[in-house]
């Protein structure tokens, strides 16, 4: 998708009087950018949801030890899937990839220290 397109379907979506566009849109608009995103970086890796990369977007650091962590989501991301159950599929996918040095329990412990929180949307 050109980025005019992108722009053109950004201010076609309905927003409600005085308000602005419903948060569910902002990560449909992150993929959107994606493939533009990483032209810019295209040897950076990048976050597991959204697909930005790491100088654009700024890296969720979850504790799994008392001198190591982990990330592979941005902290949109992290915030907007908000429990442990919807965050867990993407650290599984990258761990499954690169870290297997790292204790899979040990990340899952580490995800249920974290905040959770209700999730009244759906992306
Ligand atoms: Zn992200």
């Amino acid at each position: 998708m050109k980025l005019d397109e992108i722009v053109e379907w950004w201010n076609s979506l309905e927003r409600p009087v005085g308000g602005s566009v419903p948060m569910e849109y902002t990560t449909q608009l992150r993929l959107k950018l994606a493939p533009l995103m990483q032209s810019f970086y295209p040897k950076l890796s990048t976050c597991e949801r959204c697909k930005w990369p790491w100088s654009l977007a700024a890296a969720h650091y979850t504790k799994i030890g008392p001198s190591s962590e982990v990330s592979c989501l941005c902290e949109i991301c992290w915030d907007v899937l908000g429990d442990v159950k919807r965050r867990l599929p993407y650290y599984k996918k990258r761990w499954n990839g690169a870290w297997q040095n790292v204790e899979w329990r040990d990340i899952e412990l580490g995800l249920e220290r974290e905040p959770q929180y209700q999730v009244s949307y759906s992306y």
